[in-house]
C-alpha cells in the first residue's frame, strides 16, 4: 500500500442547480488525469436521470456506484473503498444517513481524499441531514450559488413548487400525487408560508 498524499475531506454544497455535481465530477476528472485511483458513489435514491451515473443538470455524467443508505449499503461502501483507492467522490450526500459520517472520517484518516457534494439546505431552508456536520469537519468547503430564476441575482435557496405554487412548510418531503418541481431562488424571491426557526435540541 502506498499513500501518495495525506487524507482530506472536501465538501461542495449549495442549492439545487448550483453546479455541485459538475464541480464534483471536474475534481474527480482532474484526479484521474493525475493518475489517481478514483471511485465515484451516489445515493441509490437519486434516480433522476440514470441509476448508475452521476448526472449534472447540464448533462455531464460519469459512472458511479449506487449505494443504499441502510446499514448494509454503508457496509458495502466501507468494503469497496480498499487500500488502492486514492480518491472517493460521493454525490447527493444529504440523502445518506448519519452513519456515513464516521465512515468518511475513517477514509480520511486512512489517507484518502474524500470529496462529497450535496444540498446544504432543504426546501424549507433548514440544514439538510448530515451535511452541516460534514461542513464542520471539512478541510475544504465550497458553497456554490445558482442564479435566481425570478430576478437573476445569486441564489442560495431551493424553491419547491407543487402544482405550480410555492410549497408549504408542512408539505411532506415525499409527495404522493400532484406535480412538483424545484427552482433556484434568492432570499427575496424564495417563498414559503412560514420562515423556519432553527431549534437546537
Ligand atoms: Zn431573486
Amino acid at each position: 500500500m502506498t499513500q501518495t498524499f495525506s487524507g482530506k475531506l472536501e465538501v461542495i454544497c449549495g442549492s439545487m442547480f448550483s453546479g455541485k455535481s459538475e464541480e464534483l465530477m471536474q475534481r474527480l476528472r482532474r484526479a484521474e488525469y493525475a493518475k489517481k485511483n478514483v471511485v465515484a458513489v451516489k445515493h441509490a435514491i437519486d434516480k433522476r436521470k440514470s441509476f448508475s451515473c452521476i448526472v449534472s443538470h447540464n448533462g455531464v455524467q460519469r459512472e458511479a456506484f449506487p449505494i443504499d443508505s441502510c446499514e448494509e449499503g454503508l457496509q458495502t461502501l466501507e468494503k469497496m473503498i480498499g487500500d488502492s483507492v486514492d480518491v472517493v467522490g460521493i454525490d447527493e450526500i444529504q440523502f445518506f444517513q448519519e452513519g456515513v459520517v464516521p465512515i468518511i472520517q475513517q477514509m480520511v484518516e486512512n489517507g484518502k481524499r474524500v470529496i462529497v457534494a450535496g444540498l446544504d439546505l432543504d426546501f424549507r431552508c433548514e440544514p439538510f441531514g448530515n451535511v452541516p456536520m460534514l461542513m464542520a469537519i471539512a478541510d475544504e468547503l465550497t458553497k456554490l450559488r445558482a442564479i435566481c430564476v425570478v430576478c437573476g441575482n445569486d441564489a442560495n435557496f431551493s424553491q419547491r413548487l407543487i402544482n405550480g405554487k410555492p410549497a408549504n412548510y408542512d408539505d411532506p418531503t415525499i409527495l404522493v400525487g400532484g406535480e412538483e418541481c424545484y427552482e433556484a431562488r434568492c432570499r427575496q424571491c424564495y417563498c414559503i408560508d412560514k420562515k423556519p426557526v432553527l431549534s437546537f435540541a
